[in-house]
């Protein structure tokens, strides 16, 4: 069985004895191992971090966007490899692994642009003969900790970002995906950057938690369950650290009776159920507003009943499995808990089989109609394929359901009025928001994040939001001596 270690150093090593299986879900049998790194790998982690820094932060970034560049182009050439890693250990098709990972690789060729983007602002005679500017300087050794559904896209929403603006990197990616990282580390070496700069620690909340203690890192950037991030960021930020981490989400969908309906079900079938509904942008609740219900939820219907749920090696496959047995159990869960509370279940996609593959954690699109707010699969996370639809009698009512909710990751409003779609974008208190958009991800050159639970800290990641949080800003104020006036100053100087 292939054991999964570290990238230290630019060596695959790794000195803890204990291993975790990594399973492949679409066939629910274990793939490889990867190591839960103990204290002995975090040592070695940040010996090569410190070690790298220095000469790293000191490179000028004109060298460092080439070597990003060179690495952009390693990663297209290896874009096929990196998608079948994804799917083997996510199990999600291979073209939306594909796309996945482009949309990391984005994020690379944002950083490539770095020199420009690390430019201060300058002010000649802030007062008489008296020039200032501002610099934005590296941290230090910053870390990041990522979820497992995309394995390839989140992390590459930090390292290339941090590492362009001069600081070193450690990736502890989730352990049920650990192989795509590895590999995004050797190119990356291959590239060009010098070790150490980017190193990843493979394990659970052990080596999660040395990280969060330790004295030498200076920011954490986290992306998975709410429960968790509130955890990191109570952690990191009692320690000094500078923090950023995204949570949960609970993204609502607005269909207006003046939509384009036939869009906005394409939307919502794609925004549902792609990826099996574990994407941290996936539409859970669709609002049916007005008189637009029935005809929207025979549509959904209508089209979730054909999805073809099979395995990545499928290539009609739209959805696959879910990540594991235990989170299979739990949607199934959820969606006991819907019928319970009263809500009407349209298709059921429990006990669905696929041949071959019997022991995958495969669950068919689920639909509920009637969906309340009081009702647990309203007011919960469930990151499965389960969409709840709730009828709102009108807009008001449907935004007021958007805003009251816990979560504030994103939301969308289909509709043909300018002037519902300008209050909507206004007015909804959620970090992103589409229109006639099902899942409105922002590209690399903006940046990404959350309300309310969805994220804790200051800063999106990506874009000139991520330079911002991987950097501390300097600002100088200079007189050189010909100019100095004789005598010291008592008075706040005003000009
Ligand atoms: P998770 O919170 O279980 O794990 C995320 C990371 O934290 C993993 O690396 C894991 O090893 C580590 N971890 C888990 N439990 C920990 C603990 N108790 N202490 C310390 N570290 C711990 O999340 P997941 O199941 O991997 O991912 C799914 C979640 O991520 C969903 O809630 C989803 O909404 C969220 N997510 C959010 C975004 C976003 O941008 N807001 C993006 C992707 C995923």
């Amino acid at each position: 069985m292939k054991k999964i270690q570290n990238y230290i150093n630019g060596n695959l090593i790794g000195l803890s004895e204990e291993y975790l299986p990594v399973i492949d879900p679409s066939k629910g049998e274990e793939v490889s191992k990867v190591i839960l790194s103990d204290s002995r790998d975090m040592e070695k982690v940040i010996e090569s971090s410190k070690a790298s820094f220095s000469e790293w932060s000191n490179t000028t970034p004109l060298k460092r966007s080439r070597i990003i560049s060179k690495y952009k182009e390693l990663i297209e050439k290896n874009i096929e490899h990196l998608a079948k890693l994804v799917s083997v250990e996510h199990g999600k098709t291979l073209d939306d692994s594909k796309g996945s990972v482009i949309r990391g690789l984005e994020v690379v060729e944002f950083a490539c642009g770095i020199p420009h983007l690390l430019k201060g602002e300058y002010s000649q005679n802030v007062g008489t003969n008296i020039d200032s500017w501002s610099i934005r300087q590296p941290l230090g050794i910053c870390a990041g900790i990522t979820p497992f559904n995309f394995p390839a896209m989140v992390p590459m929403w930090m390292y290339p970002i941090s590492i362009a603006c001069g600081n070193s990197f450690i990736l502890k990616p989730s352990e049920k995906n650990p192989s795509c990282s590895l590999k995004l580390a050797e190119l990356f070496s291959e590239a060009g950057l010098p070790d150490g700069v980017f190193n990843v620690v493979n394990g659970d909340k052990k080596i999660v938690d040395l990280i969060l203690e330790s004295n030498e890192i200076s920011s954490i950037s986290f992306v998975g369950s709410t429960n968790v991030a509130k955890y990191i960021y109570k952690k990191s930020s009692s320690s000094g650290k500078r923090v950023q981490a995204l949570g949960g989400a609970k993204n609502h969908l607005v269909v207006m009776p003046d939509a384009n309906i036939d869009q906005a079900v394409d939307g919502i079938i794609g925004a549902a159920y792609g990826s099996a509904g574990e994407r941290c942008m996936a539409v859970s609740v669709a609002v049916a507003v007005g008189d637009v219900a029935d005809e929207l939820v025979n549509k959904i219907q209508n089209k979730a009943e054909t999805l073809k749920v099979a395995p990545w090696t499928d290539k009609t496959s739209e959805m696959g499995p879910l990540i594991s047995k235990e989170h299979l159990e739990n949607v199934e869960k959820h969606i006991a808990n819907g019928i319970k509370e009263g809500a009407k279940l349209i298709i059921d996609g429990r006990n669905i089989k696929i041949q071959g593959y019997e022991n995958g954690y495969f669950l068919g699109a689920t639909l509920f109609d009637h969906v309340t707010k009081n009702m647990s699969i309203y007011k919960q996370e469930i990151f499965g394929p389960v969409l709840s639809v709730v009828r709102a009698k009108n807009y008001q009512e449907a935004l007021d359901l958007v805003n009251n909710h816990e979560y504030g990751n994103g939301s969308s409003i289909y509709t043909s009025d300018g002037e519902t779609s300008r209050h909507f974008t206004t007015n909804t208190k959620i970090g992103m928001v589409g229109v006639n958009v099902p899942i409105p991800v922002p590209m690399a050159f903006h940046s990404f994040g959350g309300w309310k639970q969805s994220l804790f800290g200051d800063h999106s990641m990506h874009g000139i939001e991520g330079v911002r949080f991987f950097t501390k800003l300097k600002t100088v104020t200079s007189r050189w001596p010909k100019s100095i006036q004789s005598g010291p100053e008592f008075v706040m100087p005003t000009n």
